[in-house]
């Protein structure tokens, strides 16, 4: 397949050649030759997704088939890689739940394609109202190297994420834990001390899950969890950029402080993405879909994840700050191909995988013309 093109770094076309699903040879062409309006980009990697299109990545009896659909789902939204997540809940339904995911994925090639490994949001989050967000009290616990133990193995060793709150008593472990056994440790739904946050980074935690939300409404301004892991370059926030989590000041703020690099995007979605407005049940509570996508825990005051793909995040970033379309586009891709050791995926280089979209922009919008997978049109 030799597909014509804009890059999306420099906008200069380009020429891609691509065999056996790799990307063989990239040259640049003349301007008038490529006369098209196309950019193309490596495809998305998102790392937070709880489900889609109805399809709950927790649900009791996940078939093979529905991780399918949902995977599928994230496809048309140019979503080339994925890690499903599951959220606090008790022993035997994580257990579960991973068994399900892992089963899936064994049997199914398209699954292993798309899916590195799993995002473990949890169970051993701050218990406290606000930070805990809409993970469920009464299976929020303290950490514990053993459980993590049987968790990983319930996962058949596919656990590559676990977002924790440092300031619990044995956390510190549990990062040693996870540092050695190549587990990425993530800091979030915490309210933990500067000091503890500085800690974990030097246990190993590279990453701010969700930076900002899991969070209380009403926090300290000197003593609260958001300034050092604004502050400490070694943290990489992720971001849910749907405009309805964070305020637009609050990811500029974020995109000047940690710099193109250091960020990444991330959707959070979860079932009830792509569902009609209305009152859903889920987590064992009322969650409303309003107008304008935002679901909202009605009774915890906060919101219960997300309901728009990362697209929305690229292109909200994009008015957000003064970010440039590759530098959006990397924070999807790129930037969190790199935390996760993912180096067969996540830029346009030869030698890569050819999983890519071809898109317009219209404004900030991203209009997908086509995307591909391991080197085939979709
Ligand atoms: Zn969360």
């Amino acid at each position: 397949m030799v597909i014509e093109a804009k890059h999306y770094m420099t906008g200069f076309p380009i020429r891609l050649e691509i065999g056996e699903g790799i990307i063989e040879k990239i040259t640049e062409i003349p301007d008038s030759e490529s006369g098209n309006s196309l950019f193309i980009a490596p495809g998305f990697t998102d790392n937070q997704v709880n489900g889609c299109g109805g399809i709950d990545f927790a649900q009791k009896d996940l078939s093979c088939s529905e991780l399918e659909r949902a995977a599928s789902i994230l496809l048309k939204e140019g979503v080339t890689t994925f890690l499903p997540t599951l959220i606090t809940d008790s022993h035997l339904n994580l257990v579960r739940s991973l068994g399900n995911i892992s089963s899936a994925m064994d049997e199914s090639e398209l699954l292993r394609y798309m899916i590195p490994g799993i995002h473990l949001e949890g169970p051993f989050i701050s218990p406290e109202d606000g930070f805990r967000g809409c993970h469920p009290a009464k299976h929020v616990r303290m950490p514990s190297v053993e459980e993590l133990k049987r968790l990983v193995s319930a996962s058949r060793n596919r656990i590559i994420q676990l977002t924790l709150a440092p300031e619990l008593e044995g956390a510190m472990e549990l990062i040693n834990y996870c540092s050695k056994n190549g587990i990425v440790v993530a800091i979030g739904h915490s309210n933990a001390t500067a000091a503890q946050i500085k800690l974990a980074a030097d246990k190993g935690a590279t990453i701010s899950t969700h930076l900002g939300n899991g969070c209380a409404n009403m926090i300290h301004r000197h003593f609260n969890p958001l300034w050092q892991q604004l502050s400490d370059e070694r943290l990489t926030p992720s971001v849910i950029a749907d405009g309805l989590h964070l305020l637009r000041e609050e990811i500029d703020v974020m995109f000047k402080v940690k710099g193109r690099d250091n960020m990444i995007l991330t959707s959070d979605m979860v079932f009830l993405a792509g569902m009609p407005e209305g009152s859903y049940s889920y987590l064992g509570t009322e969650v409303l879909i309003t107008e304008n996508g935002s679901l909202i825990d009605k009774h915890h005051n906060c919101l219960a994840g997300a309901s728009f793909p990362i697209k929305r995040g690229i292109e909200n970033i994009l008015n957000f700050t003064a970010c440039s379309l590759g530098d959006a586009i990397n924070m999807a891709s790129g930037n969190v191909c790199r935390i996760y050791g993912l180096t067969d995926r996540g830029t346009l280089s030869t030698g890569k995988r050819a999983d890519l979209l071809l898109f317009e922009i219209e404004g900030n919008v991203l209009k997908i013309r086509d995307i591909i997978l391991n080197g085939e049109s979709i």
